[in-house]
Parts: structure tokens; C-alpha cells; sequence
């Protein structure tokens, strides 16, 4: 009998355990020829003016699925001087210990954050942090004051330094604050020559889960890669509790930080924000077509010729679709057709009289933007031989 219950217990235990694990894990697919990784490269510790120990964001990092992530910590500003000695190297050690064996990559990276242009921005992949000149600072102990006058130079002090480092550097958040109110267009002189110095090579196009499309518009304009990063300060579940952590997804040869590396130099990434996929058309379209397989049967209803098409997801993402067909699409006004997470959609073509060898279905993913204004068009090219009559 006690065995019995222990048996009972046990079993409760193990469900109730497997269901955690399921509302916390994210499912989307690999693409061909690359791992889909998912990412966060921008968040804080105590080490700047987050509030938490490093720690706390590698178990964090655990729980919400992911497989890299960045510790940025303002080079620049330290939020509690008397107690945490200065060391930007030391939140990447000791999230690195704590994630050894446990499938995390960790990234050293910072945050280079003046108040003016070219504003923050993160260096990822550095080798080490603490060399990093801030001249524009006159304080940046529990307070941020600039100096009254800042030189070029000074500002593009640690830009070149961690240009040395062959770091990959991203501009954060653009217009947050909008704090230059000359600045009216973002993309600034500095930035312009950030880019012809071969220094800037991201965009953070979503920021706390907050889509920008001014830094879309930036990203597109000037080739750059996109980021989805929460900039985290705190334990990020209250904001996210209703969703999954949003991500960048990154494409990568091999499942290390090189190969994460490689992935961001070469622009493979695919933002994951709420329901939205915001991604370049490659990207974009090999996510769709690796999360929904299509398969169509032939079949008579009542002697009328049909064929049934069922489109199978095998993601978290919902994709909210407009199709076209030569033949009628049964029962979806203007043809939407929202192909749902983890099930079978089925779409039934009518008035096919004579049965072809194929058809397409041209489909516009109204949540996937691959530019600013645009949402994904892809098709799905469907042979009907074979199946059945
Ligand atoms: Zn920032
Ligand atoms: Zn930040």
C-alpha cells in the first residue's frame, strides 16, 4: 500500500516535473545546414546595473531554453561601486564556470554606453574586457556623468580597442532616449564612420521585446545583422510570463561559440519576439519551410473531385498565412489560414474538376517581415501523384 502511493506520488511528481519543462521549452526547428541556436546577447549583472549575480542569469538562460547568451556590462558605469570591485571580465568567468556542462555558450561581451552619438553599443567576443578606454566619463561610480566636453577621440576610444579584439559590434536600442536631439536620424556621422572602419556589424532591432523599425529600416539600409536581446536588469520572467523569452535565433555550423561567431558575421539570424519572425528572406523562408511540412491527398466528396491539403507544424510559432490557389480555397475568406503550433491544418481545394500532377499554393506569412514593410511571400509547390483517389 505505501508502496502504492510512493508509486502514485512519484508518478505526479514526474508529471507535474515534465510539464515544467515543456512551458519553458521552445521549440523551433533546425534549417538546412545550421543548427538553430537561440540567443540573447545583451543583458546586466551586478557587475554594472543589473540585479542579479551572473549566476541567476545563466540558471535563467537554462530555464527559458536557450543556448547562448552574453553578459554586456557597461564598461562605463558601475552600479555598486563600494561593493563589487570593478572587473568587466568577472561576470563572464563566473557564468562560465557555473554553465561548464550544461550545453550554455557563454559570449564575453560589454556594453559601451556614452550618452551621446553613436550611443550604446555591444562588443561581442572579446578577449578581454578591462582595456577597454573610457575617456568621455568623468564618473561612472553609482552615477553617469560625461565630461563637460568630449573629444572624438575620446569616444571612439574603445571602438578601436575592441576593433583590435576582432569583436563583433552591434548598435543597441537606437532612439532609446533619443537623447541628442540633433540627432534626428539615427544613423549618424559616427555611425557612418563606424561602418567604413569596418567596426559595426549589428542592429538590435528588438530591445526588451520591443520592435523598432527605425532600426529595421538601419539594418536593411546598411547590411547589417539583427538582434532580438532582452537587456535585461532584473529576473526577466515578470515580463515574459505570458510568452516565450524573446530571441535572436542564430544559425550556426556547429554548436559553439565559434560557430556563433561565424553565424553573426555572416547575418544568420532570425528574430523570435512574441508571435513575429523578423528575418532576411533566406533566413526567413528556411525557418517557415523547416517548421510546416505539406502533404495533399486526392479525395472524393459526393463524386466532387478535391484535394485536401494538410499542412503540418512542428513549432511553437503560430503562422498567420494568406494563400492562393487556382483552385477555390473552401472555408478561409481572402484565403487566411492560420496554420497553428504543434498541429495539422488541413485547407481543402474545391472545383479541381481534373486532377493535376501538381498545383501551388502561393502564401504571404503575414507575422514573418523580412523588411520593414513586407512580410514573407513564399509558395509550396505540391505533387498530387501517388496520393489517393
Ligand atoms: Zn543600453
Ligand atoms: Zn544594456
Amino acid at each position: 500500500m505505501r508502496n502504492k502511493l510512493a508509486l502514485i506520488l512519484l508518478m505526479v511528481f514526474a508529471i507535474s516535473s515534465i510539464s515544467l519543462a515543456q512551458n519553458s521549452k521552445v521549440s523551433v526547428p533546425d534549417i538546412p545546414g545550421y543548427y538553430t541556436l537561440k540567443g540573447d546577447f545583451h543583458m546586466h549583472t551586478v557587475f554594472s546595473d543589473g540585479h542579479v549575480w551572473p549566476t541567476f542569469r545563466v540558471n535563467e538562460a537554462i530555464r527559458d531554453d536557450l543556448d547562448v547568451i552574453s553578459l554586456t556590462e557597461h564598461i562605463d558605469y558601475e552600479g555598486f561601486p563600494d561593493i563589487i570591485e570593478k572587473d568587466y571580465n568577472k561576470s563572464y568567468e563566473i557564468a562560465t564556470k557555473a554553465a561548464a556542462n550544461k550545453g550554455l555558450i557563454i559570449i564575453r561581451g560589454v556594453e559601451i554606453s556614452p550618452r551621446v552619438a553613436p550611443y550604446h553599443h555591444n562588443a561581442l567576443f572579446l578577449e578581454d574586457a578591462n582595456v577597454l578606454p573610457t575617456e568621455y566619463m568623468k564618473s561612472g561610480k553609482a552615477q553617469f556623468v560625461m565630461k563637460d566636453s568630449i573629444t572624438h577621440d575620446q569616444l571612439m576610444g574603445p571602438f578601436l580597442a575592441v576593433k583590435k579584439q576582432n569583436a563583433f559590434v552591434s548598435y543597441n536600442h537606437p532612439s532609446w532616449g533619443w537623447w541628442d536631439k540633433k540627432d534626428t536620424v539615427l544613423f549618424t556621422s559616427f555611425h557612418q564612420e563606424l561602418l567604413d572602419l569596418d567596426i559595426l556589424k549589428g542592429v538590435e532591432v528588438v530591445n526588451s521585446g520591443n520592435y523598432n523599425v527605425i532600426a529595421h529600416r538601419i539594418a536593411m539600409e546598411h547590411g547589417l545583422t539583427m538582434l532580438c536581446n532582452t537587456d535585461e536588469h532584473y529576473d526577466n520572467h515578470p515580463r515574459y510570463k505570458d510568452t516565450h523569452r524573446p530571441m535572436t535565433l542564430v544559425f550556426a555550423k556547429e554548436k559553439t561559440a565559434e560557430g556563433v561567431e561565424e553565424a553573426l558575421f555572416a547575418k544568420r539570424t532570425a528574430l523570435y519576439f512574441g508571435d513575429y519572425i523578423v528575418a532576411r528572406q533566406a533566413e526567413a523562408e528556411a525557418l517557415f519551410k523547416s517548421a510546416v511540412s505539406v502533404s495533399v491527398e486526392r479525395k472524393l466528396r459526393k463524386s466532387e473531385p478535391l484535394l485536401v491539403v494538410k499542412f503540418v507544424n512542428n513549432s511553437d510559432i503560430p503562422f498567420e498565412t494568406r494563400m492562393k490557389s487556382e483552385y477555390d480555397i473552401e472555408g478561409y475568406p481572402l484565403g487566411k489560414v492560420k496554420i497553428a503550433p504543434h498541429d495539422t491544418t488541413q485547407v481543402i481545394l474545391r472545383a479541381v474538376w481534373s486532377y493535376p500532377q501538381e498545383t501551388k499554393l502561393d502564401a504571404i506569412v503575414e507575422n514573418i517581415l523580412v523588411a520593414p514593410e513586407e512580410s514573407l511571400q513564399t509558395e509550396f509547390l505540391i505533387s498530387t501523384k501517388g496520393s489517393h483517389e
